[in-house]
């Protein structure tokens, strides 16, 4: 069923897990997601981002995510991620998605509160979950080792301000994970998560979750992050169980990514404790 992220993060906030957030790009891979959630009954926040309406519209997003989510028997959110551009906001919200992100981390700290209110404003009066991120999680980008400094650690005061002027229901931390593939295995600074957690009352949201280590999520999940978004890893192994199968048609190579996608999410089910 569709359902808002706010009740499906407190929950796993206060149990110890957290909730995959895999980014879907077309129809293969939403109904792979929702496959797996349903085959082990467990919550789902499916998100479309923004930096892939060249992939897909709004529209076309909304209809595919909730159709999946509403026939699926487990809970299932539907949430635009990363979200910079207002009528990009306001369409998603208006055709249905049932959670939105407001990524203005790369504004200064009076700023990022003044647009995570208005979409908090806009979205809360339609029952809309909304996503703040402060810090800023970079982009490791390949050949350019030092790309991952672009990141910015969350500090904890900023985070206290954030929330408590924009009434924000999760936030988005940066805390050594960075979006993209990593060289190597990332170092998580976990005695800011845990003052980030102690400090704040809202489910925390890890981003760049792929190749940050099972272990490392593992403990993220039990240090106060209810929701780990996923997206590398998938099209990763997709294109990798391709090349290794060499499918000999066009509907044989679909089936065999989405094979290798629903495996990649089974797995950080249970890297994240959300499903046995
Ligand atoms: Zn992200």
């Amino acid at each position: 069923m569709l359902v808002a992220s706010k009740e499906l993060l407190d929950k796993a906030r206060a149990e110890g897990y957290a909730i995959p957030s895999p980014d879907f790009v077309d129809s293969n891979s939403v109904r792979a997601f929702a496959q797996v959630a349903d085959e082990l009954h467990a919550p789902l926040i499916l998100s479309f981002a923004e930096v892939h309406l060249e992939q897909m519209s709004v529209e076309e997003a909304a209809l595919l995510g909730r159709f999946y989510a509403e026939r699926a028997d487990a809970p299932v959110a539907l949430h635009l991620d990363h979200g910079t551009r207002m009528d990009v906001i306001e369409e998603a919200i208006a055709r249905g998605f049932t959670a939105v992100m407001i990524d203005a981390s790369s504004a200064d700290l009076a700023e990022n509160i003044r647009r995570t209110r208005e979409v908090c404003e806009l979205a809360h009066a339609r029952g809309v979950t909304v996503e703040a991120e402060i810090g800023h999680v970079g982009t490791e980008t390949e050949g350019n080792p030092h790309a991952v400094s672009e990141s910015v650690y969350t500090e904890v005061d900023s985070a206290v301000e954030l929330v408590a002027a924009t009434g924000v229901d999760s936030l988005a931390v940066s805390v050594g994970t960075a979006h993209g593939a990593y060289k190597g295995t990332p170092h998580i600074n976990f005695e800011r998560l845990g003052e980030l957690r102690d400090a704040l009352a809202v489910p925390l949201v890890l981003h760049g979750g792929s190749g940050s280590g099972d272990d490392n999520l593992t403990r993220c999940a039990q240090c106060g992050v209810a929701k780990v978004n996923l997206y590398t890893d998938f099209i990763v192994a997709a294109l990798e169980r391709v090349y290794g199968e060499r499918p000999g048609n066009w509907v044989e190579l679909l089936n065999t990514g989405d094979a290798a996608m629903r495996d990649v999410l089974r797995h950080y089910y249970r890297v994240l404790r959300c499903a046995g």
